[in-house]
This record gives structure tokens, sequence and C-alpha cells, in this order.
């Protein structure tokens, strides 16, 4: 294996022994190597389909989504200051010009064609075993929550995560005759660097004012007593969060049903600017574990071992739903919201930080460090963000007048994250 390229991302978590049909895998995460021989079967990582797959442009894009106006800002005048140069993907606001992966304009519900340009390419991914991320930026009350889907009454249902399930969901039907698939769903927050769980099952209560999710759900609220969960790195660079829930998922309602739980549950707040405004980090992630029937002719080409003719592939895709990226003294907070404040800043600082090293070729190829220790969301997001990972991020901006300065910001920070190149390393 070659540099810093954590390859096609043919590992699973060494914790959790893998069941598949009549398998029980004992697997420790290698990255394309032979896995594991049992019941006469070898299984290995190191798909040809992955390989082929290497070779394809592995990058970051960097995608716009302007919302429309909304109620408050229509009510108050506000004039459109973003201007969208037609035919390109360039973004316009005063004397400040910004060229992106893609734009995509301010009416409508979250574009389908953000979706089939950006997001489904990483769905495809994932059955080739990269790992992806996927994340929504900008100022609170920019169409964070709205994009991803992150969001219980706004956004769940046409949201970017609604649409991964529908398509993962439809692709598995396609191929579960020659392939069987486990799903693992865990949904978490950073909130103040601590990492709470969504889908914690052992503490079920309903928040005054919470309604019930449509399929009967009710919310989870976090423990006072639970131990923190803790981030941990295995020896060979998979990230695992030890004491967090992940729960099996076989159909799309099952998954339907961690999602709108999990946005129920998750820590929001008022602030000045939105009074649903999350404070937190939201990372839903969907974990694909495949095994597939390999007919021995592939494994005679690449001449690895012709009684090979199983292959084992896990990936995951992080949805991240980004606290909002205001600075604190535009919240109008203090005391405990403020401190909260300035933990969000970490986390955005941080994957500024990181974005910015993994998106610095010449440094990268002198040993540049990646600061992904800097705080809990790089660090979580460190076995896919960079490497031979797919990454998204969405910046999400609103075009008002009044939310100029943030706007600015926003694009500034995304334009910095569309630096970053990941070339393509093949397994060997
Ligand atoms: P954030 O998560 O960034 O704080 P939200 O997703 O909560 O922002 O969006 C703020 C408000 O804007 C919500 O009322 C939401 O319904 C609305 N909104 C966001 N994006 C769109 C969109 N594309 N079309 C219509 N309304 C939107
Ligand atoms: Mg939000």
């Amino acid at each position: 294996m070659t540099g810093e390229s954590v390859g096609p991302s043919r590992v699973m978590d060494s914790k959790r022994p893998c069941d598949v049909g009549d398998h029980q895998l004992a697997v420790s995460n290698l990255c394309g190597t032979i896995l594991s021989v049992q019941k006469g079967k070898t299984i290995w990582l190191s798909s040809p389909v992955a390989m082929e797959a290497a070779g394809e442009d592995c990058c970051v894009k960097v995608a716009v989504h302007i919302r429309p106006l909304i109620g408050d800002e229509k009510l108050q005048g506000c004039k459109d200051c973003v201007t969208v140069v037609p035919g390109k993907p360039q973004v316009q606001i005063g004397t400040h010009s910004f060229t992106f992966d893609n734009v995509y304009g301010s009416t409508g519900s979250p574009s389908s064609a953000m979706f089939e340009e950006r997001i489904a390419p990483l769905v495809d991914g994932l059955f080739h075993g990269y790992n992806a991320t996927v994340l929504a930026y900008g100022q609170t009350g920019s169409g964070k929550t709205y994009t991803m889907g992150t969001g219980f009454r706004d956004g769940c249902q046409s949201g970017i995560i609604p649409q991964v399930m529908n398509v993962l969901f439809g692709k598995i039907e396609n191929l579960k005759h020659q392939t069987e698939f486990q799903l693992h769903v865990s949904f978490i927050e950073i909130l103040k660097e601590e990492v709470r769980d969504l889908l914690d099952p052992s503490f079920l209560s309903k928040p005054e004012g919470a309604k019930e999710g449509a399929n009967g759900h009710v919310v989870k609220v976090a423990s006072p007593g639970k131990p923190p969960i803790q981030i941990r790195e295995s020896s060979n660079g998979v990230i695992t969060l030890a004491g967090s829930t992940e729960l099996s998922v076989s159909t799309l309602k099952e998954m339907a049903a961690c999602l709108e739980q999990g946005s129920l549950s998750r820590a929001t707040g008022s602030t000045n600017m939105n009074n649903q405004s999350s404070r937190s980090h939201a990372i839903f992630t969907i974990t694909l574990e495949q095994m597939h029937k390999v007919n021995s002719a592939c494994n005679e080409n690449n001449g690895l071992n012709e009684s090979m003719n199983e292959e084992y592939l896990c990936a995951k895709l992080h949805l991240v739903d980004l606290a909002g990226s205001e600075r604190a003294k535009r919240t109008g907070s203090d005391g405990m919201r403020f401190k909260e404040g300035v933990h969000i800043n970490k986390g955005l600082l941080a994957l500024g930080n990181v974005i910015s090293a993994l998106g610095d070729e010449k440094k990268r190829k002198e040993g540049l460090h990646v600061p992904y220790r800097d705080s809990k969301l790089t660090r979580l997001l460190q076995d896919s963000l960079g490497g031979n990972s797919r990454t998204v991020m969405i910046a999400c901006i609103s075009p008002a007048d009044i939310n100029a300065e943030e706007t600015l910001n926003t694009l500034k920070y995304a334009n910095r994250a569309r630096n970053i190149q990941n070339k393509p390393i093949v397994n060997r």
C-alpha cells in the first residue's frame, strides 16, 4: 500500500465480527489484502471493482446551495445580494466572485440536480468500498438542516439523507441476488466537544413539547449518568465510536425511523438568529457491508488466488449537518451559550485546517501533518476525509442582504475547501 492512502475503504470495525451469510469473519482492518479464510472460503478485501474505481477522479467537491428568501427576510424587505453568473458555477457578492464545482439556485426544495450530480456518485462509491463524507456548512438559518434532511419538521422528507436512503435500498434490491448486504446506522451529535448518542436505546423519554415521531417512535434524550462516547482509532486507521449505538437495519423504513428519532432528539436551542438553531454538529452515518460472489476468471486475471470466490467490502458514508458557522458574537449569546459557540468554532476551525492541509498538495508530498486531532469533529471524520475518500461540501447560503457578511465568510471557507485534490492511489 502506498503513502497516506487508506484506499477504497475495504475496512471494518475490528470490534465487530461480521456475520455475513454463513461466514463469521474474524476481521482485522486491513487495506487491500486478503482478510480471512473461514469455512473453506477466502474472504478478501481487494476488489477488482474497487481497484478500477480507484482510477477515478477522487477529490473534494464543493457545491453552493442558495436558499430562497424566507418569510422573515421578506417581511423585513431584504434584498437579494447574491448573483449567480449565468451558465457558470460562479457566485458574486459585492465585489467578490467565487467559482465552485456547482451552484444550485434559490428556488424549490433541495435540488434533485444536486443529488444526482454530487451525492448519488458517493452512494455508488460506497458499493465500491469508498468511504465518503457530505458536509453541510453555513450560518444558522442558511438551510443546512433543510438540505441534509436532518430536521424532523422541515427537510426530513426531501433532504439529502432521505434521498440517499432511497437510492441505497434501490441498489440493494437490484443487487441482492449476487451480494449479501448488511447496513448499520449511527447518529450522533457533537456539542461542546462532547459526543452524544442520538440513537441511545436505553434512555427513552419524551422531552417537553416534543412530538412523537410519525411511526410512533419516542424521542430519546441523553442520560446524565452515561459514560461519554469515545472516539477510537484502530491500528490500521479505522475510526470507531466506543459506547455509541449502531443499529442494524434491513429496510428503508427502519433506516428512516433512525433518522427521525435522532433528528427529534438532537439538541437545539434558541439564539437571536433562529429559534431552532442547532449548535451541534449532527452526524448520520451509514455503514454498508457487502459479500460479493466473484467469478473465478476475475480472480485469475489479477493473479491473487484462483480459489477466491467471494469478496468482502465495507464502507461508510457520513452525512454531516454542521453547527452554525456564524461568529459567537452575532448570536447575542452569553454564558453557556457562548461557550458552545466557542466549541463550535473549534470544530469548524479544525475542519477548515484539515481541509486546507489536505488541499496543499506540495506540503502533503512533503509529509505535512494533517491536524485531525484538533477537534472531535475532525477526529471522527478522519478515515472518511482525505485519502481516497470522497468528500462533498455543500455551502449553504442565504441570499438576503442582512446576511451578506456571513454569506461572504461561508463562501471564503468553501473556497478554501475547493483546493483539496486527492490523487487516486491504487492499492497493490
Ligand atoms: P440551518 O439548519 O442552516 O439553521 P434551516 O435548514 O433550519 O437552516 O433553514 C432555515 C429556514 O429556511 C427554515 O425555515 C427552512 O424551512 C428554510 N429553508 C431552508 N432552505 C430552504 C429551501 N431550499 N427552500 C425553502 N425554504 C428553505
Ligand atoms: Mg439546522
